[in-house]
Protein backbone atom coordinates (compact mmCIF):
# COMPACT_ATOMS: atom_id res chain seq x y z
CA UNK A 1 0.00 0.00 0.00
CA UNK A 2 1.36 3.60 -0.92
CA UNK A 3 0.03 6.06 1.82
CA UNK A 4 -0.20 9.93 0.01
CA UNK A 5 -0.61 11.95 2.68
CA UNK A 6 -1.10 15.86 1.22
CA UNK A 7 -3.22 18.58 -0.35
CA UNK A 8 -6.02 18.79 -2.37
CA UNK A 9 -7.21 21.93 -3.95
CA UNK A 10 -9.88 23.05 -6.52
CA UNK A 11 -8.21 25.09 -9.10
CA UNK A 12 -10.92 27.90 -10.78
CA UNK A 13 -9.25 29.16 -13.79
CA UNK A 14 -10.19 31.98 -15.46
CA UNK A 15 -8.88 33.03 -19.62
CA UNK A 16 -9.17 36.55 -20.15
CA UNK A 17 -7.54 39.09 -22.70
CA UNK A 18 -5.60 40.87 -19.95
CA UNK A 19 -5.49 40.34 -16.27
CA UNK A 20 -7.64 42.65 -14.35
CA UNK A 21 -5.65 45.62 -12.39
CA UNK A 22 -6.62 46.40 -8.84
CA UNK A 23 -10.12 47.74 -8.82
CA UNK A 24 -11.11 46.99 -12.55
CA UNK A 25 -13.75 43.69 -13.68
CA UNK A 26 -13.45 42.24 -16.64
CA UNK A 27 -16.02 40.73 -18.54
CA UNK A 28 -16.28 38.20 -21.39
CA UNK A 29 -13.99 35.61 -19.65
CA UNK A 30 -14.17 31.49 -20.04
CA UNK A 31 -14.03 29.80 -16.62
CA UNK A 32 -13.01 26.13 -15.67
CA UNK A 33 -12.51 24.35 -12.81
CA UNK A 34 -9.30 21.31 -12.56
CA UNK A 35 -8.92 19.29 -9.43
CA UNK A 36 -5.33 19.71 -8.27
CA UNK A 37 -3.14 19.98 -4.96
CA UNK A 38 0.37 18.13 -5.31
CA UNK A 39 -0.77 15.50 -2.96
CA UNK A 40 -4.08 14.98 -4.82
CA UNK A 41 -2.16 15.08 -8.13
CA UNK A 42 0.56 12.53 -6.69
CA UNK A 43 -2.07 9.98 -5.97
CA UNK A 44 -3.75 10.19 -8.81
CA UNK A 45 -0.84 9.66 -10.87
CA UNK A 46 -0.56 6.83 -8.87
CA UNK A 47 -3.48 5.14 -8.80
CA UNK A 48 -4.15 5.37 -12.51
CA UNK A 49 -0.15 3.11 -13.05
CA UNK A 50 -1.89 0.55 -10.96
CA UNK A 51 -0.45 1.41 -7.10
CA UNK A 52 -2.70 0.49 -4.13
CA UNK A 53 -3.26 3.91 -2.70
CA UNK A 54 -4.52 5.54 0.09
CA UNK A 55 -4.52 8.98 0.44
CA UNK A 56 -4.50 10.90 3.92
CA UNK A 57 -5.63 14.62 3.37
CA UNK A 58 -8.44 16.75 4.83
CA UNK A 59 -11.13 18.91 2.35
CA UNK A 60 -14.22 21.29 3.59
CA UNK A 61 -17.33 19.99 4.59
CA UNK A 62 -18.80 21.73 0.80
CA UNK A 63 -19.43 21.06 -2.53
CA UNK A 64 -15.27 20.95 -3.35
CA UNK A 65 -14.24 18.41 -1.23
CA UNK A 66 -17.29 16.49 -1.99
CA UNK A 67 -16.38 16.52 -5.68
CA UNK A 68 -12.69 15.69 -5.19
CA UNK A 69 -13.70 12.50 -2.78
CA UNK A 70 -15.81 11.45 -5.66
CA UNK A 71 -13.21 11.61 -8.35
CA UNK A 72 -10.70 10.35 -5.61
CA UNK A 73 -13.26 7.14 -6.02
CA UNK A 74 -13.53 6.72 -9.26
CA UNK A 75 -9.85 6.83 -9.70
CA UNK A 76 -9.87 3.83 -7.17
CA UNK A 77 -8.01 5.56 -4.47
CA UNK A 78 -9.20 4.20 -0.74
CA UNK A 79 -10.56 8.04 0.41
CA UNK A 80 -11.55 6.43 3.63
CA UNK A 81 -9.21 8.36 5.73
CA UNK A 82 -9.85 11.84 4.44
CA UNK A 83 -10.56 14.53 6.79
CA UNK A 84 -14.11 16.72 7.11
CA UNK A 85 -12.98 19.83 7.92
CA UNK A 86 -16.08 21.78 9.87
CA UNK A 87 -14.12 24.91 10.12
CA UNK A 88 -12.43 25.56 7.40
CA UNK A 89 -13.31 24.84 3.83
CA UNK A 90 -11.55 22.94 0.79
CA UNK A 91 -8.31 24.79 -0.67
CA UNK A 92 -9.17 26.68 -3.74
CA UNK A 93 -6.77 28.30 -6.07
CA UNK A 94 -7.88 31.65 -8.48
CA UNK A 95 -6.19 31.55 -11.28
CA UNK A 96 -6.76 34.13 -14.09
CA UNK A 97 -4.88 33.74 -17.19
CA UNK A 98 -4.50 36.19 -20.21
CA UNK A 99 -4.02 35.66 -23.81
CA UNK A 100 0.12 34.97 -23.55
CA UNK A 101 -0.45 32.73 -20.82
CA UNK A 102 0.72 34.83 -18.24
CA UNK A 103 -1.13 33.72 -14.87
CA UNK A 104 -1.91 35.86 -11.34
CA UNK A 105 -3.09 33.23 -8.32
CA UNK A 106 -4.47 33.39 -5.05
CA UNK A 107 -4.73 30.17 -3.20
CA UNK A 108 -6.62 29.41 -0.07
CA UNK A 109 -5.20 26.52 1.38
CA UNK A 110 -8.43 26.00 3.43
CA UNK A 111 -8.58 22.61 5.15
CA UNK A 112 -5.06 21.47 3.75
CA UNK A 113 -4.07 23.95 6.55
CA UNK A 114 -5.68 22.43 9.08
CA UNK A 115 -4.46 18.63 8.45
CA UNK A 116 -2.33 17.94 11.98
CA UNK A 117 -0.13 15.73 13.40
CA UNK A 118 -2.74 14.74 15.94
CA UNK A 119 -5.52 14.00 12.99
CA UNK A 120 -2.41 11.35 11.91
CA UNK A 121 -2.07 10.40 14.66
CA UNK A 122 -5.38 8.75 15.05
CA UNK A 123 -4.14 7.40 11.42
CA UNK A 124 -1.20 5.70 12.94
CA UNK A 125 -2.36 1.77 12.12
CA UNK A 126 -2.79 2.92 8.50
CA UNK A 127 0.58 4.72 8.22
CA UNK A 128 2.56 1.50 10.06
CA UNK A 129 0.75 -0.88 7.02
CA UNK A 130 2.38 1.40 4.16
CA UNK A 131 5.36 -0.02 2.54
CA UNK A 132 5.64 3.46 1.31
CA UNK A 133 4.22 6.65 2.51
CA UNK A 134 4.94 9.91 -0.15
CA UNK A 135 4.41 13.65 1.10
CA UNK A 136 5.29 16.95 -0.10
CA UNK A 137 5.06 20.35 1.49
CA UNK A 138 1.30 21.85 0.48
CA UNK A 139 0.29 20.50 4.75
CA UNK A 140 1.47 21.30 7.70
CA UNK A 141 5.28 20.77 8.30
CA UNK A 142 4.58 18.94 11.83
CA UNK A 143 2.00 16.72 10.14
CA UNK A 144 4.90 15.89 7.74
CA UNK A 145 7.36 15.47 10.22
CA UNK A 146 5.01 12.58 12.84
CA UNK A 147 4.85 10.67 9.53
CA UNK A 148 8.40 10.53 9.39
CA UNK A 149 8.76 9.66 12.64
CA UNK A 150 6.51 6.49 12.36
CA UNK A 151 8.30 5.63 8.93
CA UNK A 152 11.48 5.37 10.60
CA UNK A 153 10.12 3.15 13.67
CA UNK A 154 8.53 0.79 11.15
CA UNK A 155 11.34 1.15 8.85
CA UNK A 156 9.06 2.51 5.90
CA UNK A 157 10.35 4.04 2.66
CA UNK A 158 9.45 7.77 3.21
CA UNK A 159 9.25 9.96 -0.08
CA UNK A 160 9.25 13.54 0.58
CA UNK A 161 8.95 15.84 -2.46
CA UNK A 162 9.82 19.35 -1.22
CA UNK A 163 7.59 21.02 -2.82
CA UNK A 164 6.69 24.14 -2.88
CA UNK A 165 10.53 25.19 -2.31
CA UNK A 166 10.80 25.65 1.50
CA UNK A 167 13.76 25.80 3.71
CA UNK A 168 13.47 22.67 6.19
CA UNK A 169 15.49 21.40 9.47
CA UNK A 170 17.67 18.83 9.18
CA UNK A 171 16.07 17.11 11.90
CA UNK A 172 13.53 16.03 9.16
CA UNK A 173 15.02 15.47 6.19
CA UNK A 174 17.93 12.92 8.10
CA UNK A 175 14.34 10.94 8.68
CA UNK A 176 13.79 10.82 4.47
CA UNK A 177 14.48 7.96 2.84
CA UNK A 178 13.87 9.21 -0.85
CA UNK A 179 13.99 13.02 -1.37
CA UNK A 180 12.78 14.59 -5.02
CA UNK A 181 13.40 18.04 -5.07
CA UNK A 182 13.26 19.93 -8.88
CA UNK A 183 16.31 22.38 -9.11
CA UNK A 184 14.60 25.14 -7.67
CA UNK A 185 13.60 23.38 -4.57
CA UNK A 186 17.33 21.27 -4.55
CA UNK A 187 18.91 25.47 -4.40
CA UNK A 188 16.38 26.14 -1.32
CA UNK A 189 17.56 23.34 0.76
CA UNK A 190 21.64 23.55 0.13
CA UNK A 191 21.67 27.32 -1.01
CA UNK A 192 23.85 25.33 -4.15
CA UNK A 193 22.22 26.85 -7.22
CA UNK A 194 21.53 24.51 -9.85
CA UNK A 195 23.43 26.10 -13.40
CA UNK A 196 24.72 22.41 -14.75
CA UNK A 197 24.68 19.14 -13.77
CA UNK A 198 28.33 19.51 -11.55
CA UNK A 199 25.91 21.96 -9.69
CA UNK A 200 23.03 18.99 -9.34
CA UNK A 201 25.83 16.50 -8.24
CA UNK A 202 26.72 18.92 -5.65
CA UNK A 203 23.00 19.45 -4.16
CA UNK A 204 22.77 15.67 -4.37
CA UNK A 205 25.99 15.26 -2.14
CA UNK A 206 24.97 18.08 0.64
CA UNK A 207 21.35 16.46 0.62
CA UNK A 208 22.59 13.08 0.97
CA UNK A 209 25.18 14.57 3.72
CA UNK A 210 22.48 15.22 5.65
CA UNK A 211 21.31 11.33 6.33
CA UNK A 212 19.52 10.85 2.90
CA UNK A 213 20.04 8.15 1.67
CA UNK A 214 18.45 8.18 -2.01
CA UNK A 215 18.53 11.68 -3.92
CA UNK A 216 16.77 12.17 -7.17
CA UNK A 217 17.18 16.16 -8.37
CA UNK A 218 14.62 16.12 -11.79
CA UNK A 219 16.09 18.59 -14.21
CA UNK A 220 13.14 18.70 -16.90
CA UNK A 221 13.93 17.97 -20.00
CA UNK A 222 17.37 16.53 -19.01
CA UNK A 223 15.63 14.22 -17.30
CA UNK A 224 16.52 13.13 -13.44
CA UNK A 225 19.85 12.70 -11.49
CA UNK A 226 20.00 9.92 -9.31
CA UNK A 227 22.52 9.43 -6.60
CA UNK A 228 22.67 6.50 -4.10
CA UNK A 229 25.24 4.41 -2.75
CA UNK A 230 27.85 7.20 -3.56
CA UNK A 231 27.04 6.66 -7.64
CA UNK A 232 25.47 9.02 -9.30
CA UNK A 233 23.37 8.15 -12.90
CA UNK A 234 21.73 10.89 -15.00
CA UNK A 235 18.79 9.39 -16.35
CA UNK A 236 17.41 11.29 -18.89
CA UNK A 237 14.13 12.16 -19.87
CA UNK A 238 12.02 10.92 -22.91
CA UNK A 239 12.11 13.25 -25.71
CA UNK A 240 8.84 14.63 -26.34
CA UNK A 241 7.25 17.82 -27.77
CA UNK A 242 5.80 19.33 -24.88
CA UNK A 243 2.34 20.98 -24.42
CA UNK A 244 1.97 21.54 -20.49
CA UNK A 245 4.41 20.48 -17.87
CA UNK A 246 2.12 21.40 -14.91
CA UNK A 247 2.02 19.15 -12.67
CA UNK A 248 4.91 17.01 -14.70
CA UNK A 249 7.22 16.69 -10.60
CA UNK A 250 3.76 15.59 -9.42
CA UNK A 251 3.49 12.83 -12.01
CA UNK A 252 6.96 11.54 -11.45
CA UNK A 253 6.17 11.45 -8.15
CA UNK A 254 3.06 9.79 -7.95
CA UNK A 255 5.08 7.10 -10.76
CA UNK A 256 8.18 6.63 -8.69
CA UNK A 257 6.17 5.46 -5.70
CA UNK A 258 4.42 2.83 -7.92
CA UNK A 259 7.51 1.47 -9.19
CA UNK A 260 9.41 1.59 -5.85
CA UNK A 261 6.48 -0.17 -4.42
CA UNK A 262 7.11 -3.14 -7.17
CA UNK A 263 10.19 -3.19 -5.62
CA UNK A 264 11.70 -1.75 -8.97
CA UNK A 265 15.49 -1.21 -8.56
CA UNK A 266 16.08 2.81 -8.45
CA UNK A 267 17.53 2.87 -11.70
CA UNK A 268 14.18 1.31 -13.07
CA UNK A 269 12.03 3.20 -11.01
CA UNK A 270 13.81 6.70 -12.23
CA UNK A 271 13.20 5.39 -15.53
CA UNK A 272 9.08 4.60 -15.32
CA UNK A 273 8.28 8.24 -13.60
CA UNK A 274 10.90 9.83 -16.33
CA UNK A 275 8.80 8.07 -18.92
CA UNK A 276 5.20 9.04 -16.91
CA UNK A 277 5.80 12.55 -16.35
CA UNK A 278 6.70 12.99 -20.07
CA UNK A 279 3.57 11.74 -21.07
CA UNK A 280 1.94 14.13 -18.81
CA UNK A 281 3.34 16.99 -20.08
CA UNK A 282 2.59 16.62 -24.30
CA UNK A 283 -1.12 16.83 -22.78
CA UNK A 284 -2.77 19.53 -21.07
CA UNK A 285 -3.85 19.88 -17.43
CA UNK A 286 -2.54 18.66 -13.65
CA UNK A 287 -4.43 15.38 -13.08
CA UNK A 288 -6.09 15.06 -16.31
CA UNK A 289 -2.79 14.72 -17.73
CA UNK A 290 -1.61 11.96 -15.75
CA UNK A 291 -1.03 8.75 -18.26
CA UNK A 292 -2.42 4.77 -17.46
CA UNK A 293 -0.37 1.82 -17.05
CA UNK A 294 -0.85 0.23 -20.31
CA UNK A 295 0.09 3.66 -21.81
CA UNK A 296 3.96 3.21 -20.10
P1 LIG B 1 8.63 20.21 -11.70
O1 LIG B 1 7.46 19.92 -12.57
O2 LIG B 1 8.40 19.82 -10.27
O3 LIG B 1 9.20 21.59 -11.84
P2 LIG B 1 10.66 19.10 -13.47
O4 LIG B 1 10.46 20.28 -14.36
O5 LIG B 1 12.05 18.77 -13.06
O6 LIG B 1 9.80 19.20 -12.14
O7 LIG B 1 10.01 17.84 -14.19
C1 LIG B 1 9.81 16.61 -13.54
C2 LIG B 1 10.06 15.47 -14.49
O8 LIG B 1 9.14 15.57 -15.59
C3 LIG B 1 11.43 15.45 -15.15
O9 LIG B 1 12.37 14.77 -14.33
C4 LIG B 1 11.15 14.68 -16.44
O10 LIG B 1 11.09 13.28 -16.18
C5 LIG B 1 9.74 15.15 -16.80
N1 LIG B 1 9.76 16.30 -17.73
C6 LIG B 1 9.58 17.60 -17.44
N2 LIG B 1 9.66 18.38 -18.54
C7 LIG B 1 9.88 17.54 -19.58
C8 LIG B 1 10.07 17.68 -21.00
N3 LIG B 1 10.02 18.90 -21.56
N4 LIG B 1 10.27 16.57 -21.74
C9 LIG B 1 10.29 15.34 -21.17
N5 LIG B 1 10.14 15.13 -19.85
C10 LIG B 1 9.94 16.19 -19.06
Amino acid sequence: MIVVIGSSNTDMVIKCNHLPVPGETILGGNFFMNAGGKGANQAVAAARLNGDVTFIAKVGNDVFGAQAIELFNKEKINTEYIFIDDKNPSGVALITVDANGENCIAVAQGANGNLSAHDLKTLTHVLEKAEIILVQLETPVATIEYAASIAVQKNIQFILNPAPACKLQDELLSKVSVITPNEKEAEMLTGIAIKDINDAKQAAKTLSAKGIKTVIITLGEDGALLYNNNQFNLIAANKVTAVDTTAAGDIFNGALAVALSEKKPFEEAVRFANIAAAISVTRLGAQASAPYRNEI
